[in-house]
């Protein structure tokens, strides 16, 4: 047997290896770009971001040990979002929007150890925001609590920051900056639903890839698209199980998932209805609207009345 043969062989077995472990961590990257999407009690929710500058003051103790690496953290995530920030800590005069304290080891608690609090009239523009922090737990919260700060509420399995597990803490990773680029883009608006997002999401992952990369991930995409909306349209219509990621949460309640099913049928019927993450189904929307207005939906029951009043 030849020299040639035998790497002949070998480029043609590792050839469709290699496209297996892209289309492996392109799907897994999806998977964490919608699971950022849900909130720990069970429900996926609306993109809500900031749409004006961030003017932030920090408070609390040791602040000499953690200004420079919270503010490097800050500046990271509104640099990749595009989000113009300002420090008034030293200016006493000024009025911020966003107030990061470090608090006592004692303070908080340990199993969350720090926090953050997005407020919004609407869910679609962040208002105001706070972040609380134990000081000896700085390093690790800096950069998973600035994610939440620009919105995404999730904590995603996968290579992110936001993961419960994450394999770095003292940075983004790639994953974390397509979803900040994504979240903060032009096509992307606050208010969206999750049907909504998910291919502004998705789009903003394949772009980031290698171009000989991209035809493969498209198709992992529209795979992908298509088992999760089946998989939520069991989720709302109760047949099955929950999925994976409710029961992930761990702080889901049997109220959380009745909620959360009147608000996926909602999802499915906009997504229908705008042909957003599936084909445009009008018959699909509607049916989706009613399930969830017969469940008290407010939102799908003004979709029902008429355009207009949503
Ligand atoms: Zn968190």
């Amino acid at each position: 047997m030849s020299r040639r043969f035998w790497s002949l062989c070998l480029a043609a077995m590792l050839a469709p290896c290699a496209a297996a472990a892209a289309g492996d961590a392109t799907e897994e990257g999806l998977a964490t770009l919608w699971e950022g999407l849900w909130h720990q009690s069970g429900t996926p929710t609306r993109v809500v971001r900031w749409e004006n500058e961030i003017r932030f003051r920090m408070t609390g103790i040791d602040l000499a040990q953690h200004r420079d690496y919270v503010t490097q953290a800050l500046r990271t995530v509104t640099q990749e979002a595009g989000v113009q920030l300002v420090d008034v800590t030293d200016q006493p005069g000024e009025t911020p929007n966003l107030t990061v304290e470090i608090v006592p080891d004692t303070a908080l608690q340990d199993n969350q150890p720090c926090v953050t609090f997005l407020d919004f009239r609407t869910e679609t523009r962040v208002d105001r925001a706070s972040i609380q922090m134990r000081s000896r737990d700085t390093y690790r919260c800096a950069y998973h609590e600035a994610m939440h700060l620009m919105g995404v509420r999730g904590h995603p399995g996968g290579h992110t920051v936001l993961s419960y597990f994450p394999q770095k803490v003292d940075g983004l990773t790639s994953l974390d900056r397509v979803m900040l680029r994504a979240w903060y883009s032009p096509r992307m608006k606050g208010g969206m639903t999750p049907f909504e997002a998910l291919p502004v999401l998705s789009d903003e992952l394949i772009a980031s890839l290698p171009e000989a990369e991209r035809p493969a991930a498209q198709q992992t995409r529209d795979r992908f698209f298509a088992a999760t909306v089946e998989q939520m349209q069991a989720y709302a219509a109760g047949r099955g199980d929950i999925p994976a990621i409710v029961k992930r949460s761990g702080k889901s309640t049997e109220d959380g998932i009745r909620h959360g099913r009147s608000e996926m049928s909602y999802f499915l019927g906009v997504a229908y209805f705008e042909g957003a993450t599936v084909g445009a189904d009008q018959k699909q929307a509607l049916g989706w609207f009613e399930r969830a207005a017969s469940a008290g939906n407010r939102r799908a029951q003004s979709y029902l009345a008429g355009p207009g009043t949503r």
